[in-house]
């Protein structure tokens, strides 16, 4: 059966071809050239924050973080096991191991009242993801952090626009980190973005993310010659590519508006499915304002998703599901680490499917997708 609705699709949403027509007809392709510094500003102004530095990725921004932790061998960072594999690459590129926490059974965020307990001499630092643009309880994790001398870094990879309480997701640990990708709700393909929330780590920010030099302090004559002054790399996207992003940025309540009208529908067709609890759909505490990233349902195991994903399939739809928890991972075991009991990433983790949602996925796809759903559990029952 050919895909006829695809879990996701990047979509045109302002003036992002125009801008990148601009960005060519310009005299400035590389990186840092003026859509890079529109994009960064109109960042900043918007969450209110500190310094934005666009990345090639959320990837980039994340390493760029892990260095400015100043992270060493042995260092221990707390991490949840339910994430993508770069929230903890970043820092076990540094030589640093990472430490699992389970997650909330309601968020599936990092829970903060399992953190503490995994503070040793060795810990350095918490990297808190907010899953599905849904807010880790920040509170609780800034005060852990604070109390211990911990440094903190947002994954908010899923979480640009969303907040926590008044705060933008980003802005609140010493660091945080953004992603464009195509899958994410403002992408440029490939992107991503470092918030600088702590004033002593952006000097040095610039520095790693220009191969190590002054070269952006030279640019503002704040240094009178360009020259090698720590490790860095090239972390710089084409500006391009930030043409693009400036497109997106500037349509971000758009883009936001349309992710929370499919995200309603959903939740409204599939209601009778919660109601008789053969279904769980994502939870947002008061706390928290969600940016609508990702709509998934939760079945009751591993064997009825995969008839779901079938089901579906079948009608033409695609559906998904992550993450294998990193703990289990071949890469995990091999590090040797300790044993943890983390029995809400595991059974989680084996009953959450995403269903389709982008900009552009139509009313008619999002009933038919959620009729399918409906179909499905009609079958169920019947047997
Ligand atoms: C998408 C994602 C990343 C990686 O982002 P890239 O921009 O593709 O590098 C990291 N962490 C989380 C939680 C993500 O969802």
């Amino acid at each position: 059966m050919t895909i006829r609705i695809h879990f996701n699709k990047p979509a045109l949403v302002g003036s992002e071809l125009t801008y990148v027509g601009q960005a060519f007809a310009g005299k400035h392709a590389s990186s840092d050239g003026p859509f890079t510094k529109q994009a960064e500003a109109l960042l900043e102004k918007r969450f209110a924050a500190g310094r934005v530095l666009l990345t090639t990725s959320c990837t980039a921004a994340l390493e760029m973080a892990a260095l400015l932790c100043d992270l060493q061998p042995g260092d221990e960072v707390i991490v949840p096991s339910y994430t993508f594999v770069s929230t903890a690459n970043a820092f076990v590129l540094r030589g640093a191991t990472p430490v699992f926490v389970d997650i909330r059974p309601d968020t599936l965020n990092i829970d903060e009242r399992l953190i503490e307990q995994a503070i040793t001499p060795r810990t350095r630092a918490i990297f808190p993801i907010h899953y599905a643009g849904v807010a880790c309880e920040m509170d609780a994790i800034m005060d852990i952090a604070t109390r211990n001398g911990l440094l903190v870094v947002e994954d908010a990879a899923q979480g640009v626009s969303a907040r926590y309480k008044r705060r933008w997701l980003g802005t609140i640990g010493h660091l945080g980190c953004y992603s464009f990708h195509e899958t994410k709700n403002i992408s440029c393909g490939e992107g991503g973005a470092l918030v600088v929330n702590d004033p002593a780590l952006a000097y040095r920010a610039e520095i790693l993310r220009e191969k190590g030099t002054n070269r952006r302090q030279f640019m503002r004559g704040q240094s009178d010659k360009y020259t090698w002054c720590d490790v860095g790399s090239s972390y710089g996207p084409s500006d391009i590519l930030a043409a693009f992003l400036m497109g997106q940025i500037e349509h971000m309540e758009k883009i936001a508006i349309r992710r929370g009208e499919i995200f309603d529908r959903y939740v409204s067709i599939l209601a009778p499915l919660v109601e008789r609890s053969q279904i769980r759909i994502p939870v947002v505490p008061p706390e928290c304002t969600t940016n609508y990233h990702m709509f998934y349902l939760l079945t009751a195991d591993i064997e009825e998703r995969s008839a779901l994903i079938a089901h579906l399939a079948a009608a033409g739809i695609h559906a998904v599901f992550h993450y294998v928890p990193l703990h289990s991972s071949p890469f995990a075991q091999s590090l040797g680490l300790p044993q943890t009991d983390l029995p809400w990433t595991e059974e989680l983790s084996a009953r959450l499917l995403r269903l389709p949602m982008y900009f552009d996925l139509t009313d008619l796809e999002v009933e038919e997708v959620a009729n399918s759903v409906l179909d499905f559990y009609r079958g169920r029952c019947a047997q």
